[in-house]
């Protein structure tokens, strides 16, 4: 994670806990997946606590390779996604369990669970 992110990025998670991942990365105009990354890095240095999480998944430590289900929650989300929300599957469940799997970069899959799912399956950050 680049350092210069992390000022920017505690300051907008303390000033409006809840906000969600995409509404940080379009104020800060950076990809998702890196706001995604720097969040998931400071959740593992213990810089953001729980409570900060309402609307992203709170992993605890990964080792190995983990993807996380993250669902958008809102009141159009299905009960199939809300249940899958924060679960980790490893890597070879993911082409088996979610037969339309896309790839859309390296750390982001789309799991398109129905038609229009707008859930994102994200490669976890390794903690040593
Ligand atoms: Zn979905």
């Amino acid at each position: 994670m680049s350092e210069e992110l992390v000022a920017p990025i505690l300051d907008l998670v303390n000033m409006w806990p809840g906000r969600r991942v995409a509404s940080i990365a379009a104020e800060l105009d950076l990809p998702y997946e890196d706001v995604y990354y720097a969040l998931h890095r400071l959740q593992a240095e213990n810089l953001l606590v729980r409570r900060d999480f309402r609307w992203f998944p709170f992993y605890e430590p990964v080792e190995g390779v983990l993807w996380g289900f993250e669902a958008e929650i809102d009141d159009r989300t299905c009960e199939k996604c809300r249940l899958l929300h924060g679960r980790t599957f490893i890597e070879e469940e993911l082409t088996k369990d979610f037969l339309y799997v896309r790839k859309v970069a390296p750390y982001v899959w789309r799991p398109q669970v129905h038609p229009n799912c707008r859930c994102r399956l994200i490669r976890l950050v390794a903690i040593r």
